[in-house]
């Protein structure tokens, strides 16, 4: 193969992956489809009525990730700033816990997993140490203070997560697959569209890469658009 032959095929190849590879951004819901999978929580029967909704809310709106929901203690909460702040370190050696250790100890020479245990739980990275503001609608504050009311923390494990959103999602009958990061990539495409600048969403989403807040700025128009018509209508 030419030079060139391998090149182009190397670019082929990339553009494939890019057109096939399916990214959470894909399988956001629409306000309509969030509205409903709120309303469909109520259908299960409690506690895990309440937990879906809430599991929702935290993750479709504040874009928490499924890790961060399951590790979660109220200590978080700070009722005066109305911020939920996602520590650096959250003591924990669940089943989660332990395997994300093993692994983190596999690609790391230096890491015994002992030392990997140790450090765990801690957010996905750095950036992911986080104040997130919960008074952006009564609805999520009221659901925060209840959960406050009955619980000191989550009182499941990771896999929960999973398993209270697919019950929602079956539920309100949703076409496409839901599942919580889904629910992260919809609080951010929610906040895109409101008109949240880069720099707040990659905070609120703690991403270390601007680039990513961006692209789903981008996505939403909304900035394309009212950049344009200031522009033009002056
Ligand atoms: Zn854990």
């Amino acid at each position: 193969m030419t030079q060139h032959q391998s090149e182009s095929s190397t670019w082929a190849k990339r553009h494939r992956r890019a057109l096939t590879t399916r990214h959470s951004h894909e399988d956001v819901l629409t306000d309509r489809e969030f509205e409903l999978l709120l309303e469909a929580c109520s259908e299960l029967p409690s506690p895990r009525d309440f937990q879906a909704r809430f599991i929702c809310l935290v993750a479709g709106r504040l874009g928490l990730r499924g890790g961060e929901i399951s590790h979660l203690t109220t200590d978080w909460f700070d009722w005066d700033r109305k911020l939920l702040q996602i520590p650096q370190h959250e003591p924990c050696a669940c089943g989660y816990c332990r395997r994300q250790a093993v692994q983190e100890a596999n690609h790391c020479d230096d890491l015994t997993e002992d030392k990997a245990v140790e450090s765990r739980w801690h957010p996905k990275t750095v950036s992911s140490a986080r104040a997130i503001p919960f008074d952006l609608s009564l609805r999520l504050e009221l659901c925060l203070e209840r959960f406050a009311n009955r619980y000191d923390s989550f009182p499941h494990s990771r896999s929960t997560i999973n398993r209270r959103v697919n019950e929602a999602a079956e539920a309100a009958d949703l076409r496409g697959r839901v599942y919580p990061h889904c629910l992260r990539a919809t609080a951010t495409s929610y906040h895109a569209y409101q008109g949240v600048a880069p720099v707040p969403l990659q905070a609120l989403m703690g991403w270390s890469d601007l680039a990513t807040a961006q692209k789903y700025i981008r996505i939403s128009g909304t900035a394309t658009a009212d950049a344009l018509r200031q522009a033009h209508h002056r």
